[in-house]
């Protein structure tokens, strides 16, 4: 079979710029496909926290990330808003940079088989090969593949911005890229692309329905027939408690065999960095998430009360919305010694949380992959999610008869129930050796891009294929 040509365009890679979870992926898939023999490329803007001379870098092995620079759109402290809310030609800045892949790739001589689009911000380039790009005979053999990381965020602009795309206004209608009276990117991505795919197979389904579709459940169910779920994965070698260097204490499943003393020495130390009672025997309980209405932060601060009384610790650390600042400000205050309230954003702090706690509270609203539960999964602490999207497909509720599951998890998103599975998780923290075994087991499990890589691929395959 002929080498694959595939050019992953993001607005986000790490760890050149990144804001979420979208940087992560972007920049660990292209290792894996070129781990499976793709020549892979990548292009992103090239922004003020790109460090490297040039226009061009390689990562992994020989990966050439291309950069696109333009000081004026890109070279800015944020990626996308100050404090004084989101960019105001943020229309123009994306539609620039959609127009530079496409002319990049000329410039390199570089004809992929699919440009990977992710997220709104690389919408319109499904769109361009389409229109402005439909007879340039460089294109033919090429077609595009948009990932939707997260629906909530589409890339919607006011009407009157709409001749910054420079297409006509025949496409302003509801078939394209009109969305109740506003310009919305990523739907008319969602049209023109030869597919779609989200970052799990669950969030794939349920974005098709009104609950979780975003107002775009029905422009996405005229495309189920192209619509793809395929999970994330996690790099296994960012993510590795036996080469970390931000924990305190390395370890792995070969160095846990006996007992879990080497990982208890993390949570020694945490809690004694965290001025926490340093006592083994009282569970810890993390989050690590943006404070958004997104992932749950309201359903915790709900039965807070019922949490502190319970014989355990709770260490938050996150930063996001004013309110849920304010929320656990006050908690912080009330309890202050069994909680640990950090509200900053702080990689270095969570790692240590990833390796020390016991348990890794994610109970989102909603949740297209989630990293967080993998990350925990392979460090050993024990996820306690709510079943949706992404969380649903990596997290199965554990069964003290038969050993199958690896977290605990509930399914309404109600305050109650995770304060149940919060129960259970505690219940069986109890059982020393029963905890052992679920660590060890969690910390067994492959999150790797092994197999999603893979995956990728064959879609890849199909879409080339498909005429
Ligand atoms: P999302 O991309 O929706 O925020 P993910 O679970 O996909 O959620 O990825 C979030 C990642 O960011 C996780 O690795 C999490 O540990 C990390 N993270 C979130 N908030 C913080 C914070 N305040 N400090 C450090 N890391 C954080």
């Amino acid at each position: 079979m002929e080498k694959l040509k595939i050019l992953i365009a993001s607005s986000e890679v790490a760890p050149f710029a990144k804001t979420g979870g979208l940087a992560d992926v972007c920049g660990s898939l292209p290792l894996a496909l070129e781990e499976l023999g793709v020549d892979v490329r990548v292009i992103m803007p090239k922004y003020a926290t790109v460090k490297v001379q040039g226009d061009e870098t390689t990562i992994g092995k020989n990966i050439k990330v291309y950069f696109v620079k333009n000081d004026y759109y890109f070279k800015r402290q944020e990626l996308y808003g100050d404090k004084f809310g989101d960019y105001s030609d943020n229309l123009d800045r994306f539609a620039y940079f959609c127009r530079e892949v496409l002319e990049r790739c000329k410039h390199e001589g570089f004809e992929p088989n699919i440009i990977h689009c992710n997220d709104w911000h690389t919408a319109l380039i499904p769109v361009y090969l389409n229109t402005m790009y439909r007879d340039d005979p460089f294109f033919l053999g090429t077609r595009s593949m948009l990932t939707i990381h997260n629906l909530a965020y589409q890339g919607l602009f006011p009407k009157e911005e709409y001749p910054k795309i420079g297409l006509g206004w025949e496409m302003f209608n509801i078939d394209n890229f009109e969305f109740y009276d506003k310009v919305n990117l990523m739907k008319a991505g969602i049209v023109y692309a030869d597919a779609v795919s989200t970052v799990s197979p669950s969030y794939s389904k349920e974005i098709l329905t009104k609950e979780f579709g975003c107002g775009l459940e029905g422009v996405l169910a005229n495309r189920a027939e192209d619509l793809h779920g395929v999970l994330n994965g996690i790099d296994e070698v960012v993510w590795d408690p036996m080469i970390d260097k931000k924990i305190y204490k390395n370890y792995s499943l070969q160095t846990l065999a006996e007992n879990l003393e080497d990982r208890f020495a993390n949570k020694d130390a945490l809690q004694k960095e965290l001025k926490l009672k340093p006592d083994r025997s009282l569970p810890m309980i993390a989050m690590v998430s943006r404070l958004a209405d997104q992932k749950g932060a309201d359903l915790v601060a709900e039965i807070i009360d019922n949490l502190l009384n319970m014989k355990l610790q709770f260490v938050l650390l996150g930063t996001g919305d004013n309110k849920y600042h304010i929320i656990f400000d006050r908690i912080a205050k009330k309890y202050v010694f069994n909680t640990s309230i950090n509200l900053r954003f702080d990689a270095t702090l969570a790692d240590k949380i990833y390796a020390a706690c016991d348990m890794f509270l994610i109970p989102s609203r909603y949740e297209p992959c989630g990293l967080g539960q993998m990350i925990a999964l392979r460090y050993g602490s024990i996820p306690v999610v709510r079943q949706t999207g992404g969380l649903k497909d990596t997290v199965k509720e554990y069964d003290a008869a038969t050993g199958e599951g690896n977290g605990f998890t509930f399914v309404e998103y109600r305050s109650k129930e995770l304060l149940g599975s919060v129960k259970r998780a505690v219940a069986l923290y109890q059982d020393k050796d029963a905890w052992a075994n679920l660590v060890r087991k969690a910390m067994s499990q492959d999150f790797s891009w092994k197999n999603s890589g893979a995956e990728y691929i064959k879609l890849y395959r199909a879409i080339i294929g498909k005429e």
